[in-house]
């Protein structure tokens, strides 16, 4: 994996959240997001679609733990690189 630098330039491009720290980050948050929606909405299907909220809930669990460590690095970066 490319080390990752903060996207701060205002240069950015298709998958350019690949080398973008920041813009991995809104990449990730939209896609959170997007799947907290999906899960919201099985959350009310009857009781025959527990099995596809699982697999939801396992999808969010994974993205959500790569976003906070991201986040945790990006703040630690930022917080370094402040007078
Ligand atoms: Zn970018």
């Amino acid at each position: 994996m490319n080390r990752m630098i903060r996207g701060g330039d205002g240069s950015h491009w298709d998958e350019c959240q690949e080398l973008h720290w920041d813009c991995k980050i809104a990449m990730l948050d939209k896609e959170n997001l997007e799947l907290k929606i999906q899960l919201g909405k099985w959350k009310t299907k009857a009781e025959d679609d527990a099995q596809e909220i699982e697999i939801l809930k396992e999808a969010l669990d994974t993205r959500q733990t790569v976003y906070d460590q991201l986040l945790r690095d990006y703040m630690e970066l930022i917080h370094a690189k402040t007078p």
